[in-house]
């Protein structure tokens, strides 16, 4: 009988294969108490344990093809900088021979340590990078306990054209499995920014993930199909099943080549209207991924990413490099490089904060805020971004603004940081543009008043949603209020595209609102022009833009905005997304 299942699609697609089971994850550790005279030699043995697991990632590492994302190599080498973490590698072992305990157990008591910390944090990215602290962790426990044997050992025959059932997949596991020509993977575990699920994106393999008990339903060697954009899963189909699904199967294929068409094509709409398709990038890694879609620029660059899984924040030098390489690499396309967006609740090691934890840490010392009272990290920063810029087009863009005195004391610091670069007699764009994110309700309701001080406005709408609708966003609870639709922020956001209309600035749209394709001409109709989102979902929108006429979508776009009704709000965005233009 047909078995219907529902996980999470994480990629588009539909693979239809046999079942290769896999255990990868859920170890069972014990405590043991050791005796004193013990502790040296388990210490040494938790050491060795590093040694090899560091060995495993760096021949991962080689077998990585020529022509794989570079965002492989950046996991696998994350991987291997938390090693190294002392984090991982010093507080194992002072938990040894505080507790006098085996290194396995050591390892699960600090896992659970950073995994607590990863939860508390507010961004879903950063919330999902706890799975790679358990994916290291467990294969340092894998070594300590002899369970060498790893997924990437089973015969490569075995996996071509297979489905991968586990209940997780490390992404240093997935880059060895990925490339074996599996047709597609399911997993108990994992979540849609995981790091494995932006690797099967990015190679176009199909996977569902968060398959609760999966490995109780599926068995080893029978066929399934799985539905990598609903998250369906479906056991013994029938025959009409069958057809259904080949069927969806031939028609994203078809829908994949003609994306692949558009590539190097103009993001015009039909009635002439040029659109910039930028990328939003979390490091340097992320270009290759930004040239194969051939993204006009980058209009998000998260530099947060770069003070991750370290004691100490990246030297002016450190960033400046890592700035250079991507502003170099894209050619005087525009590179929008974000000024750093942490927070109270988003210290990646969990360290180098003290004091009190603030009860609403997304109201608290954040972004621009916490930049503004720590100037000796905001600085160095802000002349790396200037001294980039003197290799092509760099925009400066400030996160949270909520007030002009803020802006001004930026500015202030910009004008130390060019002063000072002036006496070093380092070349900078001394005309860099200079924007802000309005991503505050005030600061959209005074968009216009922005847009007179400002270069550009870029709107976040991750974050104007979750303030303006008082609604955590990342809170599962509450997730249900969370729409970019709500006439509210609809509002928001039309007065922030007309605030720089009239003041002749351009205005961009940088929140995940801007690569949901559900919402592209109603952004068009409402006269957004600047576009910013994952490379991954740059191509699918250039083909609605291409389709679009932006005349007929405006007053369907204004009819959007008068309503309030919910229901009403949604049957006009269908019925723009369904005209043909
Ligand atoms: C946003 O808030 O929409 C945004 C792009 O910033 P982040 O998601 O990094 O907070
Ligand atoms: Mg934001």
């Amino acid at each position: 009988m047909t078995l219907s299942l529902k996980g999470t699609g994480i990629s588009n697609g539909i693979a239809i294969g046999k079942i290769v089971a896999m255990q990868t994850g859920e170890l069972e550790i014990n405590e043991y108490a050791l005796p004193k005279h013990l502790i040296p030699d388990e210490i040494n043995r938790f050491r060795h344990a590093l040694d090899i697991a560091k060995q495993q990632l760096r021949e991962i590492n080689q077998s990585i093809p020529d022509n794989a994302p570079s965002d492989i190599s950046a996991f696998i080498n994350t991987h291997l900088l938390m090693l190294d973490d002392s984090t991982l590698a010093q507080v194992p072992e002072d938990i040894i021979n505080e507790r006098q305990c085996n290194a396995e157990w050591a390892l699960n008591i600090q896992q659970k340590t950073l995994v607590d910390v990863f939860e508390e944090m507010d961004d879903p990215y950063l919330r999902t990078r706890k799975d790679d602290v358990i994916h290291v962790v467990n294969r340092v426990q894998r070594i300590l306990l002899e369970l060498e044997k790893h997924p990437h050992e089973i015969p490569e025959n075995k996996l071509r054209n297979s489905i991968i059932l586990a209940d997780d997949i490390a992404p240093s596991d997935a880059v060895l499995i990925m490339h074996q020509g599996i047709a597609g993977f399911v997993t108990e575990h994992g979540g849609t920014t995981s790091h494995t699920a932006i690797l099967a994106r990015s190679l176009g393999i199909p996977g569902v993930v968060g398959l609760k008990n999966a490995r109780r339903y599926l068995e080893e060697d029978e066929t399934i199909i799985i539905d990598g954009e609903t998250g369906d899963v479906v056991a013994s189909p029938d025959e009409y099943t069958f057809k259904h699904y080949r069927k969806k199967q031939r028609d994203h294929k078809r829908f994949l080549a003609e994306l692949r068409t558009l590539r190097h094509k103009p993001a015009r709409t039909k009635d002439r209207r040029n659109i910039k398709l930028h990328a939003n990038i979390e490091l340097p890694e992320d270009i290759s991924a930004v040239k194969r879609v051939s993204a006009t620029g980058v209009g998000l660059y998260r530099t947060e990413f770069l003070f991750m899984n370290r004691d100490e924040p990246p030297s002016e030098e450190e960033q400046f490099q890592a700035y250079r390489k991507v502003v170099k690499s894209l050619s005087g396309a525009p590179v929008t490089i974000r000024t750093l967006d942490l927070g109270a609740d988003k210290q990646v090691d969990g360290r180098g904060r003290t004091g009190p934890v603030t009860t609403n840490p997304a109201l608290g010392l954040r972004a621009i805020r916490l930049c503004l009272r720590e100037p000796a990290m905001f600085l160095p920063q802000l002349k790396a971004i200037l001294r980039a810029s003197a290799y092509g087009t760099v925009k400066i863009m400030i996160p949270m603004l909520s007030n002009l005195n803020e802006l001004s004391q930026v500015l202030q610091l910009i004008d130390e940081a060019k002063f000072e670069l002036k006496q070093r007699k380092q070349k900078f764009d001394t005309k860099v543009a200079i924007g802000g994110m309005i991503e505050i309700p005030a600061a959209a309701i005074s968009a216009d008043i922005f847009a007179n001080e400002l270069d550009f406005l870029s709107i976040g709408t991750n974050d104007l949603i979750q303030y303006t609708l008082a609604i955590d966003r990342i809170d599962d609870d509450v997730n249900y209020l969370y729409d970019p639709v709500h006439p509210a922020v609809l509002k928001l956001v039309k007065m922030t595209i007309d605030a720089g209309r009239n003041a002749n600035i351009p205005v961009s749209m940088c929140g995940e609102m801007a690569g949901d394709v559900r919402y592209t001409r109603l952004l068009l109709g409402m006269g957004l022009k600047e576009f910013s989102m994952h490379p991954s979902s740059i191509l699918r929108v250039k083909k609605i833009i291409k389709e679009s006429n932006t005349q007929e979508l405006a007053p369907l776009a204004r009819r959007v905005l008068r309503n309030g009704n919910r229901t009403k709000i949604m049957d006009l965005i269908e019925k723009m997304n369904n005209q043909n233009q």
